[in-house]
């Protein structure tokens, strides 16, 4: 494990995905109310090179001789992966050394940058998201860096849409009493018209976020909401999917250098480490007395929080 490799992860969308972090935390262009990360300091728009792309190419050499399968290699990780200047070359890098399909999880402020949808191009899979189709409500939920305007991220969207040769899925988060009223929703889905995805994944709120006050969408009414739309929606349920085998394990190790990532349920982190869920439990037990693991729950479940921040030899 790296400051540029995580997982292979369970995740929602994706399956087993191996992340590939390469922003620091947390840069991003949008301070989501609803962020899992936490706050965005200084929400950024300029692009600019974080570290080599040869260190992060080296981190994937160096991986074991027997990886674990993986169903994407994922951009994403701290924050927006558009800001690295270098993602170009980062994507040509990883599709040149693993067989897995890339994908780029982006929350597409950038996408009216011309240099970056070819760079984009290049993806198997675009995960990006839209959450507002109005500047009131883009502000409201995703406090945007000054300058970024919703109208010319929704036309940046629709342009990366047609020129973007992979698979392209909308992801929209909504959040009780921000963004889903039915004259949002309106606006929503013309915009979704307008850019086109193959497919639109309706989120809600489902780990700890960035505000306390940020509420989720009951899950009928997300049915609800589905329904409305005229084409291919899939309501995001959480993740179910497949163990992944570990060789060797340092349980409480592995469960802070994932919580030091993003929060998780004692379910996410059995899967994901291929260990009975009584041994994650008793793991998370420990480091809440420890104090080094905090408990959070949210309809979901009980979702636990990293205490402290990550050391260099846990990662
Ligand atoms: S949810 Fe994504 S886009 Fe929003 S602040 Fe967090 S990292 Fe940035």
């Amino acid at each position: 494990m790296n400051e540029y490799l995580y997982g292979p992860v369970p995740s929602r969308r994706l399956g087993v995905s191996l992340g590939l972090d390469v922003v620091p935390s947390k840069v991003c262009s949008l301070n989501c109310v609803y962020c899992q990360l936490g706050p965005t300091s200084t929400p950024q728009t300029r692009r600019r090179s974080f570290f080599p792309p040869a260190e992060l190419f080296a981190a994937l050499d160096r991986r074991g001789p027997e990886p674990p399968r993986i169903d994407y290699a994922a951009f994403a990780g701290s924050g927006e992966p558009t800001l690295n200047a270098d993602l170009g070359e980062l994507i040509a890098g990883v599709k040149e050394r693993l067989e897995a399909p890339v994908c780029v999880i982006t929350n597409g402020t950038l996408a009216g940058d011309a240099e970056l949808r070819r760079e984009l191009a290049a993806s198997d899979l675009l995960l990006p998201s839209l959450d507002a189709a109005d500047q009131p409500t883009f502000e409201r939920i995703n406090r945007p860096a000054p300058g970024l305007r919703i109208a010319e991220i929704i036309a940046g969207l629709a342009a990366l849409r047609r020129e973007a040769g992979g698979r392209f899925w909308l992801e929209i988060m909504l959040a009780a009493g921000i963004n889903d009223d039915a004259e949002h929703l309106d606006k929503l889905r013309a915009a979704v018209e307008r850019i086109d995805p193959e497919l639109v994944q309706l989120n809600t709120v489902v780990r700890p976020p960035a505000e306390e006050w940020v509420a989720a969408v009951e899950p009928e009414r997300l049915e609800e909401i589905a329904a409305g739309f005229d084409r291919p929606v899939e309501v995001i349920a959480a993740y179910r999917g497949p163990q992944t085998r570990r060789r060797a394990l340092d349980l409480e190790r592995e469960v802070l250098t994932y919580l030091g990532r993003r929060p998780g349920r004692a379910e996410d982190l059995a899967a994901m480490l291929g260990q009975p869920i009584e041994a994650v439990r008793g793991t998370l037990k420990e480091l809440i007395v420890a104090g080094r693991v905090r408990l959070r729950p949210m309809a979901e479940g009980d979702y636990y929080v990293r205490g402290e921040p990550p050391t260099h030899s846990e990662e």
